[in-house]
């Protein structure tokens, strides 16, 4: 299958060149040329299935004429090795656990297949790939863990100082190796605007080989659409229900992912886009107009996006109908004490435990079903594990939240990072300095 951009849709790339470039000059976005619906003999097959199946069938729909099927089968046995449970929050509304990984982030299952595909797509290649990746706090840690010793490949982390936790530091700049970080002076919003000018900057393409390792690159959208379907399959009798699904969303990758896997016939009636106070996507699904704005800082930090970088595919999927797309998403956001309230309330009736992503999520599909009677299923992503974010969560359930062993395992060890100011002439004398 070819890949076209958001920005020109005859600009049409292979695979390799959407997966390895990330981005296409013409500052679009790559989507694939074309969403297959899956047949009705899959979605009756879906409950008996387990979950690699599963995501094989759906990866085959994209991937089966440039990856061998066994190669194809290792990758997602390699990427796809955590479970993503359903599980039962109040009456008619259940939580789909994403961060079982390695790095206790959603996150992981997007980086762990793109790490496993980009390896094999470069293998024959005698140019080592650096992989360069703006972060809020969680992409970093699940891409520098995916990427981990993954031969041929370099990464380098940018993040900004001061505004992510002590364990998402650890998680990302404690591993060496072929893992280097970079904090940045500034928001997210600046690291991500100098790995954008990097990837376009042709000084640069002259001596490195790069790519992006955010959402942008589409080989991280695809695997997340498995765990859409891994939900409803849990769901007795799925396709005779209504369900909404509500989404914790800052760059709307996760979202993007969730309407490809409509697209491809999975039963979801609507999607909710639920973000903190950073609410360009919900004022857009009020006004029909899109506003970029500065970021502002929340405790849900992994959604403190002002431009999210994934809403240009949303248009595209819609041809740019604001109708068409207030169809499928609902929008809502909610303030930090509004979430501490959530946080507290769940923990309270039911001795669940949100993290402050989750609790956004839970808001979304809790007002919208006090609105909709008619819905049965209501779900939400839980995207984090709530011992990430404990400093924020400890407080609020006046308790202590277990620390994982896996996530232990990184606090007992050592950050190395380099600073770096927010202007672009340093991270391109940077790249240009460490790139031998
Ligand atoms: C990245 C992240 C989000 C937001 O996901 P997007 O795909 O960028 O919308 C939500 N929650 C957590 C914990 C995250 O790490």
């Amino acid at each position: 299958m070819k890949f076209y951009s958001t920005a020109d849709k005859s600009n049409l790339v292979s695979l390799r060149e959407a997966v390895l470039s990330g981005m296409p000059n013409d500052n679009g976005l790559y989507m694939p040329e074309s969403i297959p619906r899956l047949p009705e003999s899959f979605f009756k097959s879906m409950t008996s299935m387990d979950y690699q199946s599963l995501s094989f069938e759906i990866a085959r729909q994209f991937l089966s004429g440039d990856i061998p099927a066994s190669v194809l089968q290792d990758i997602i046995h390699e990427a796809i090795n955590f479970p993503t449970p359903l599980v039962d929050i109040e009456d008619r509304i259940k939580t789909l656990e994403l961060f079982h990984g390695p790095t206790l982030a959603f996150k992981d299952v997007g980086a762990r297949f793109m790490s496993r595909l980009m390896a094999y797509l470069v293998k024959d290649s005698d140019h080592k790939l650096t992989i360069l990746v703006a972060t809020s706090g969680d992409t970093g840690g699940a891409v520098a863990n995916g990427f981990y010793r993954v031969p041929g490949i370099d990464v380098i982390v940018l993040y900004p100082a001061g505004k992510i936790s002590l364990i998402q530091e650890k998680q990302m700049a404690t591993l060496g190796e072929n893992i280097t970080d970079l904090k940045v002076d500034g928001t997210f919003d600046d690291c991500q605007r100098l790995v954008k000018a990097a990837l376009v900057d042709p000084d640069i393409k002259k001596s490195l080989m790069l790519t992006s390792a955010n959402s942008i690159n589409i080989s991280r959208l695809i695997p997340q659409t498995f765990y859409y379907f891994n939900a409803l399959r849990q769901i007795e009798n799925f396709r005779s229900r209504s369900i909404v699904i509500s989404v914790p969303s800052g760059n709307f990758g996760n979202l993007t992912a969730g309407l490809i896997a409509k697209r491809m016939g999975l039963p979801v009636q609507r999607f909710i886009a639920a973000t903190n106070v950073n609410h360009v996507v919900p004022d857009y699904l009020d006004s029909g107009k899109f506003e970029p704005k500065p970021s502002i800082q929340t405790i849900s930090n992994a959604m403190d996006v002002g431009n999210p970088s994934n809403f240009s595919r949303i248009l595209d999927l819609y041809d740019s109908s604001w109708k068409k797309i207030k169809a499928d998403i609902q929008g809502v956001y909610f303030t930090d004490d509004e979430t501490r309230q959530a946080i507290t309330s769940v923990k309270k009736i039911t001795g669940y435990t949100l993290d402050p992503h989750g609790a956004v999520g839970y808001l979304g599909i809790k007002k919208y079903l006090a609105q909709h009677r008619d819905v049965d299923s209501g779900l939400f992503l839980e995207t984090a594990h709530p011992a990430k974010f404990k400093d924020i969560v400890e407080p609020v359930i006046q308790d202590t939240v277990e620390i994982p062993k896996r996530l232990a395992d990184f606090l007992n060890r050592e950050i190395q990072t380099h600073a770096l100011s927010n202007q672009y002439t340093d991270f391109k004398e940077f790249l240009l300095t460490n790139s031998n």
